[in-house]
């Protein structure tokens, strides 16, 4: 055994897990869903057209098993963490501790965070305005918040986007994270129809925010930059050119799985094709990064399938490095590729389920 350590301990194949600094657990069932009404042409098309109505869709169940099914794909990629933003405007109450359940199944830790906002209105989206006031949706999406935050749980306090909210709703948002010394967890300037999130939030973020995409924006916010390069390229929005900000930087996947190794080769390619001069190791500390926002990845280990975990320049040129083992905690969930510590085939099989019934939904 102590043989097997040391050579370990030579060849670099153990690592502290991944974390996901942004992630969407639903989207887990949107996978296979049927095609939107329209053909998006537009960001904004993107998100009325398929986001929109996926998430307007989902109920208690959906959000339980979509949890589950991205947690345990996250961890059978060496994520054991996850900062999650969720919207369900037709469940919000208990959409959380939803979340949370269905990662405690698989033993992912996750940060949740209700994504509030003031497009719906009755059920019926609408144009907002700085000036449109507070929604009742929002008033519940942060009144939920608070009912974890009161309670201790883990919570960050999440928001759509400046573009979807009016200003009472930013400033409510940013208050509540105030008084329990949270981050605000937000997309911003992630499409051209939130250039102005920058002037609006300048006065109320603070260095515990995560401010998300930040593709389009000019101003600086206080934060840490989240970078999700797959989904932008995804959303043809643009290279968000991350290295420009001075805040610290985080890798994300906006809900396309949990893979953060391959989320940081990804980075790293699509880094350089904007400047032939960058060094994948300061790609790699975005992912490290992520790892400082979310300290008990530190208790969790994640053994690989290749000798030089400890290199960037070996890893953002080595394609299919896999997962061999990961520990939760000292528990051992992962073990030579599979899972021990949960049923996966059954996962897969309820999700389907909920999969389906959301579908039929759109
Ligand atoms: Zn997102």
């Amino acid at each position: 055994m102590t043989d097997t350590l040391l050579l370990d301990s030579a060849r670099h194949t153990t690592t502290p897990a991944m974390v996901c600094a942004h992630h969407h657990l639903y989207s887990a069932l949107a996978r296979g869903m049927p095609a939107p009404p329209r053909q998006p042409d537009t960001f904004l098309s993107v998100l009325e057209q398929i986001w929109w109505r996926l998430d307007a869709a989902l109920d208690l169940d959906m959000i339980y098993w979509s949890a589950a099914l991205g947690a345990a794909e996250a961890v059978m990629s060496g994520t054991t963490c996850i900062i999650d933003h969720h919207e369900s405007p037709g469940c919000i109450e208990g959409s959380l501790d939803a979340i949370e359940a269905g990662c405690a199944l698989v033993g992912v830790r996750v940060l949740p965070a209700y994504g509030v906002t003031d497009r719906w209105d009755n059920g019926t989206l609408r144009e907002v305005t700085p000036a449109t006031p507070m929604s009742d949706a929002a008033r519940l999406g942060l009144s939920e918040t608070e009912n974890r935050l009161r309670a201790g749980k883990p919570t960050m306090v999440g928001v759509h986007a400046a573009f979807t909210c009016g200003d009472e709703t930013l400033r409510a948002a940013a208050d509540l994270a105030e008084r329990y010394n949270v981050g605000v967890h937000i997309h911003v300037a992630e499409g051209p129809d939130d250039l102005s999130a920058g002037s609006r939030l300048a006065g109320l973020s603070r260095d515990n925010w995560l401010i998300v995409h930040a593709v389009h924006l000019q101003e600086h916010l206080r934060g840490t930059i989240v970078h999700n390069p797959r989904s932008n390229l995804n959303n043809a929005v643009g290279y968000a050119r991350p290295a420009r900000f001075s805040n610290p930087i985080a890798l994300g996947t906006d809900g396309i799985g949990a893979d953060m190794l391959d989320e940081f080769r990804l980075a790293f390619v699509a880094a350089k094709s904007s400047d032939l001069s960058t060094d994948p190791t300061t790609v790699w500390s975005w992912l490290q990064h992520a790892q400082e926002l979310f300290p008990a990845s530190r208790k969790d280990t994640v053994r690989w399938s290749y000798d030089h975990m400890d290199s960037p320049w070996h890893l953002a040129f080595s394609t299919g490095v896999h997962v061999r083992d990961v520990h939760i905690g000292g528990k051992a969930v992962v073990v030579d590729g599979e899972p021990v510590s949960f049923d996966l085939q059954e996962i897969r099989s309820k999700a389907a389920e909920q999969a389906a019934r959301l579908h039929a939904r759109l």
